[in-house]
């Protein structure tokens, strides 16, 4: 009975939990519950010492998102305008080390100020309720129109020469070449010999289409179906925070891809770490199945040329796993880890449904870490295959920490390193970036001389 004490807050809302109603409502649910210190200890004794290589790659590239959505003008209130801000702060690790003097716990801020410096932010705008870009007949073409648009010029461009290093050309190397969409994102018809068809196809040099039922052109970005969410009157932050989703990922995988063509030693010495789980959530989910495949080859890539896979990770500082962890984060010991396996989510998370967690929408497998200082994090690798499925096995290999090898080591290195008692369970390349996030834009495309500037781009 854990209102009895509580006393009527604003709204009345402990007035509604009494109602007998409710509660027999919330009787009938099943949700996390803080585990009873029995529970919590049998738990911790899965947690097994944490790996460490002790070698860190010699630069950290960490990004972080955020979407905004507002009126366009304070007496049109149901005008909308979504913006997604993207931040990307290239960390060279050494200069990090200088940054705290020899015995000390501080950062030096003028220093650290320097580093921010080193940021590049991404900013893009979406048409919501009432809009129409560049006179579309609906929003919801508008907003397609506006996703092809600022996906393909010089905002997502890591190279500076054609298409192939945007966040266009990534796509279409995600799906080897030819995307395809089963129907007309404007007047929704099909393939005339059926649903098993797709509609269009999307090659290099044929990105934007006519359907030739309504005239409407139609766009490789159309692909991800984020527009699907958008309706004439409706509120566009949903699919702002979808297409804010999958630019990030997108944006990490197009640099990575520029990379491993033209600078694959900086590449090997590289890491990535993401805010969030490595995950694709909602219209644009299919995409995290190619993104599987994407880190796989990349890493069997540069191992072919003698070279190690860059490390790419994805912290999630909240969340039912982040949860979870803090609510027995007492009992484990410094210095621990267990991989969340399908199992031990649905028995202390939340139930898996179809026995393979993350089946439409992850790309990657969730470990928690305790460091040996004692702050909690959870920690995404890329899954260890060649390709994602549904089934038992993959369930097995995705869990099996043999398969991740040093990688596992090398990115709790990582994130033992950027730990900061400063931040309570943050790291500090992901504080930059959100630090980052709040000063004013810079305009597109910097990310050229961000990477000159780092001799990355002489390939
Ligand atoms: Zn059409």
């Amino acid at each position: 009975m854990p209102y009895e004490r509580e006393t009527a807050s604003k709204g009345g809302h402990s007035d509604l939990v009494r109602n007998p109603d409710i509660q027999a409502f919330l009787n009938d649910c099943q949700f996390l519950k803080q585990p009873s210190d029995e529970e919590a200890r049998t738990i911790a004794r899965s947690y097994m010492p944490a790996p460490a290589t002790g070698t860190l790659p010699a630069r950290v590239v960490a990004s972080d998102a955020s979407p905004y959505s507002d009126p366009i003008d304070g007496k049109f209130p149901s005008t909308q305008v979504g913006y997604v801000k993207a931040s990307l702060v290239l960390v060279n690790v050494k200069q990090f080390q200088e940054l705290s003097p020899p015995g000390s716990r501080f950062v030096d801020p003028f220093k650290l100020a320097a580093l921010h410096r080193n940021a590049d932010s991404y900013s893009f705008a979406l048409p919501g309720s009432n809009i129409r870009y560049k006179g579309a007949a609906t929003v919801k073409d508008g907003f397609r129109r506006a996703v092809w648009d600022q996906l393909s010029d010089e905002r997502t461009r890591f190279h500076p020469s054609g298409n192939e290093f945007t966040v266009r050309g990534t796509l279409l190397a995600l799906e080897s070449g030819h995307a395809g969409l089963r129907k007309c994102p404007a007047c929704g018809l099909g393939h005339p010999q059926g649903m098993a068809y797709d509609r269009f196809e999307f090659t290099r040099g044929h990105e934007v289409q006519r359907c030739e039922d309504c005239g409407a052109e139609v766009y490789l970005t159309d692909t991800l179906r984020i527009h699907e969410q958008v309706t004439d009157f409706g509120d566009c932050t949903s699919a702002v925070t979808r297409f804010m989703n999958a630019v990030e990922h997108l944006l990490i995988a197009t640099f990575v891809r520029m990379l491993a063509h033209h600078q694959p030693q900086v590449l090997a010495d590289m890491a990535f770490v993401l805010d969030g789980p490595l995950a694709i959530f909602g219209q644009p989910a299919s995409i995290s199945f190619p993104l599987v495949s994407f880190y796989h080859s990349i890493g069997e890539e540069l191992r072919r040329k003698g070279l190690r896979p860059p490390i790419v990770i994805g912290l999630q500082k909240d969340g039912q796993v982040m949860e979870h962890a803090r609510s027995i984060a007492k009992f484990l010991p410094n210095g621990t880890f267990r991989v969340v396996d399908d199992e031990y989510r649905n028995s202390f998370i939340a139930p898996v449904n179809n026995s393979n967690f993350g089946t439409e929408t992850y790309f990657g497998q969730d470990f928690i870490f305790k460091t040996e200082k004692g702050s909690v994090f959870t920690v995404g690798l890329p899954y260890p295959a060649a390709q994602k499925t549904a089934t038992a096995e993959f369930s097995r290999l995705k869990a099996d920490i043999q398969v991740y090898g040093e990688n596992l080591g090398r990115a709790f290195d990582v994130v033992r390193h950027f730990e900061l008692d400063l931040y309570e369970n943050a790291v500090i390349p992901v504080a930059l970036a959100h630090r980052h996030a709040s000063i004013s834009l810079t305009p597109g495309g910097k990310v050229l001389d961000l990477v000159t500037k780092n001799g990355l781009a002489n390939g």
